[in-house]
Parts: structure tokens; sequence; C-alpha cells
């Protein structure tokens, strides 16, 4: 059955999967979503002898209906191949009673990759599709770990370029490191002079420049996105969810049809409707567990159907999740609203307007699989050393959020069903806050010092990803103010 996408803010808009990768946003400022949310058509022991890219297909082709069987193989082929360090794709490893999946081993070491690694592939696929000609230029404005996943993901795909703008001085050495080493000849990164809002402004500047738009048409090229909006990232990520449960069926851990939960740490909130998608798909999910670092304006609007981002901003050493706008809540929104685009329209034009909305008690009872807490910083480093004494598991920062945050949840519902807590990033993304975290003596190291003795507590050997920028020649370092970004877009593209 065909699956069309419609806009969160009207019901006017009805797309194919195809345009809607290709357009990221629908016009209206609303985001995409599915007329109906498709039921797997295999069973789980089916499934459970597939391998991640088997299962994916499965998966995926239920939504992407208009993409045909050799068109989707070929995009998942060409996306989980070796540029994962694992051939499972997405391991599980069961640690301290609970299962992390981990979703790191791509070529930047952060679960963004899941998704990055695919969302070219489909682009340009949808792109021949609709007889688009010109080349994509995906333009993003990054705070760190999107903006490398981008490149990865983007990097020598033919008929793209890739354009990268992040704060000069607002991301860490690593990050940095990671994107001015970026190879291929279809990128280019920036270093601009203002800080990670200035970036976003600049950009949708860009974005919503028509005459511009019309320039860059004659020229043959039309810009696109690779926000995590986008649904070319969304449905490739329910399929690890989907995975996770066949592995514990295959590997003899579960029994059919029992339930599990499933803890992810949280920001745009794109990671777990992945996995309220899945369950929604018939996966035996119990308990979608959302876990927040001290931006916990999530956890406030689970507890008392307020959302509210009229609050400081909070640094904590889990980057990816500070966040008070999440995104891709709108589509829950929609969803709960009984699939009522004017009242959805409605409270996310409060949201724009005040920085609030609240909700109905009819819509709360929409959120009854739902289960929000938080961990503060103290929190989230005391799990990583209460992991790694008790089994000698490291895990990073974001993955400890969602760890701390259940054993709240089980101290809270003495719940038994086996969880699997979604593993976002490698400890060595943030090598130096998780070294702290086990021992205050490592603070005195160097950055790639702190690397080799993390590797030799752990066991894990370095990955690539790191190894890399160690030596890597630095490829890019054009510099610019931010009313002069587009001047920098004409020059990459020879306009
Ligand atoms: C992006 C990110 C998150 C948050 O995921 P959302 O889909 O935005 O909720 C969590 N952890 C890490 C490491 C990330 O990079």
């Amino acid at each position: 059955m065909e699956v069309l996408y419609h806009s969160t803010r009207s019901s006017e808009v009805s797309v194919k999967a195809s345009e809607a990768i290709l357009k990221g946003l629908s016009e209206d400022g609303g985001l995409f979503v599915p007329d109906h949310i498709p039921a797997l058509d295999k069973s789980l022991r089916e499934l459970a002898g597939m391998t991640y890219q088997q299962v994916a297909y499965e998966v995926m082709k239920l939504y992407l209906t208009d993409f045909t069987e050799d068109e989707l193989k070929t995009c998942i082929a060409r996306a989980y191949d070796a540029k994962f360090d694992t051939a499972e794709i997405a391991p599980l490893r069961e640690a301290g009673g609970a299962y992390y999946l981990e979703l790191f081993h791509g070529s930047t070491i952060a679960f963004k990759d899941m998704a990055l690694s695919i969302l070219p592939h489909l682009m340009i696929a949808s792109a021949k599709k609709n007889h688009i000609k010109n080349e994509i230029v995906i333009l993003t404005a990054t705070s760190g770990d999107t903006g490398k996943a981008a490149l990865a993901g983007f990097a020598g795909v033919e008929g793209t370029k890739i354009i990268v703008f992040y704060p000069k001085n607002g991301v860490s050495p690593i990050q940095e490191k990671q994107m001015v080493t970026q190879k291929g000849d279809n990128t280019l990164v920036v270093g601009i002079h203002g800080n990670f809002d200035d970036a976003q402004t600049g950009v949708k500047k860009i974005f919503s420049d028509k005459e511009f738009e019309k320039e860059l048409d004659e020229r043959g090229f039309q810009f696109s996105s690779a926000n995590s909006i986008n649904i070319g990232r969304l449905v490739p990520q329910i399929c690890y969810y989907v995975y996770a449960y066949a592995q514990l069926l295959a590997k003899g851990e579960i029994q059919d049809k029992e339930q599990i939960n499933v803890v992810v740490p949280t920001g745009n909130f794109g990671n777990i409707l992945a996995a309220f998608y899945a369950r929604n798909m018939g996966l035996p999910i119990h308990k979608l567990i959302c876990a927040s670092n001290e931006n916990k304006v999530l956890y406030d609007f689970f507890r008392q159907g307020t959302y509210d981002r009229n609050r400081e901003f909070v640094l904590t050493s889990s980057p990816s999740m500070d966040i008070l706008i999440s995104s891709n809540l709108e589509r829950l929104i929609y969803r709960i609203a009984g699939e009522d685009a004017e009242k959805n329209r409605r409270l996310m034009a409060e949201l724009n307007e005040r920085g609030v909305y609240g909700i109905s008690e009819e819509m709360r009872a929409g959120l009854s699989d739902f289960y929000g807490n938080y961990a503060k910083e103290a929190e989230t480093f005391a799990e990583i050393k209460r992991l790694y004494d008790e089994c000698g598991y490291v895990i990073d920062t974001h993955t400890a959020v969602a760890s701390a945050v259940y054993r709240k949840y089980l101290a809270e519902t003495k719940d038994s069903k086996k969880t699997v807590i979604a593993s976002t990033a490698s400890p060595f993304k943030f090598t130096r806050s998780v070294m702290n975290a086990i021992d205050g003596k490592y603070d005195a190291m160097g950055d790639f010092e702190l690397v080799d003795e993390l590797s030799k507590l752990s066991g894990v050997k370095v990955p690539n990803a790191i190894e890399e920028i160690r030596t890597a020649p630095v490829l890019h370092d054009k510099q610019c103010d931010v009313d002069k970004m587009k001047d920098t877009v004409r020059e990459f593209l020879n306009l």
C-alpha cells in the first residue's frame, strides 16, 4: 500500500516519499509525516534470521513506497558497508543488566551516521526519480556532530556538493579537526566569525533567497538540507530498533512477543520518535523512556503537559542533547492531536510566539507509552564510573544520561522487562569527560594521550575516526564573516 506524506501544519499537502526527502521541510513550515504507520509484514522470527541490511530493507520498503526494490537495496548496500567497523552494523552489548545498542560504529562514531550514511543515496535516487537534473547542494550549519557526519555521508557522492558552516571558535578541538580534515572535492568546510545561531540564521537566509534560488537553477544547482527533520533521516532510524529486537530473539534473550523497554538519550526527539514508529509498526515495546540532561524541557513536558522553552540554556557534557526546541516532537504532537493539522499549527505558533504551549488532558492520554526523566551532570558521571567499575564497560556521556535515567525508572517502577539503551556515541568522541568521570587524575593529560589511556582501560581499539585525525592534513582553512556566507557559496560553485 502506498504511503504518502502530509504536512503537520496543513491538510492540503500530500507528496510521495522521494519528494518529501528532496524538500526536507514542507513549505508551510510543517514536517512531513506518513499518512499511516505501516505494520511490519514479516514476522519477528523471520527478521531474526536477517542481516542488518536485510532488516533495513524490510522496514524501509514499507515507508519509501515510490522506490523500487532495486533502488532501495542499492542505497542500503552503499550505506551499510565497510565504513562500519563491524558487520553487525549496530551490535548489542549486555552490561549491568541492560542491553546497549551501539549505534556508533560508522565513520564518525556517533549515531548520526546510521541515517547520514544512507541519506545521500536516498537523495540522489529521489532526484533521478523526479527528473531533477540539477546538482544537489547540501547546506548545513553545525555545532559539531551533524556537520562531520553529513560531510562523511556526502563526500564523493556523485551529483552532490556539501557546504558546512561551523562557528570558528564554538566547537571542540576534536570536532574541528574531524571537519577540516575532510577529503572529497565536493566538500567545503567554513569557519564563520560568529556563533552557532549566526551560522544557522545565515544558512536559513540563503535557503529562503528566491532570487538566488533562480540563479542557481539556471546554473544547474539546487539546495537541499540534511537536517534531522528530513524523513530520509527518520526512516533509517526505525530499522535499528527492529534489528535490536530481532537480535534479542535470535540470541534467545527474549521469547516471541515478549515486551521490552527502550531508553533513548534525547535532544531533537528524532531518535526516540523512530522507536515510537517502530512500536506502532508492531514491535513489542512496552515503555519508550525519554532521557534528558539538565536541559529537561521534555521531562517537564511529560510530567506536566506543558512545553516551555523559556528557561536558561545549560551547557552540559552531553552537548548533542543541549536543546530547548526539540523539532521532531512536532510529529508526536500532531499524532496525539488526532492528526489535526490546524490544532498542531496553533500549538507551534504559540511555541514560536511565546515559547510555551500546553496540551489537553485528552492529548496527554496519548503519551502513555512514554516515560520521561533526566540526569544531572553528577549523576551522569557517576553512571559512567559505576558501569566501568562493575563491568569494565565504558560508555559516553550521552549514553550515560540514558543509563542513569534507566536506573531511576527501575527504582520508580520495579519493571523487570528487558531493556535496550540506545548508545549514541563512542566514548572516544568525548574522551575527556569520560576519563574524568572514571578518575580525576586523567585531567592533566593531552587529548590524544587520553585516547590511548581510554583504549588501554576499556580494551577497545582506538576507532579509525580518531586514528585518522591524529595525523591527517588540514584540507579546509576557509573562514568568513557572517555577512559573507552567500559569497562563499557563490565562490565554491563558481557562480
Ligand atoms: C544527536 C545526538 C543525540 C540526540 O538525538 P536526537 O535524535 O536529536 O534526539 C544524542 N546523542 C548523540 C551522541 C547525538 O549525536
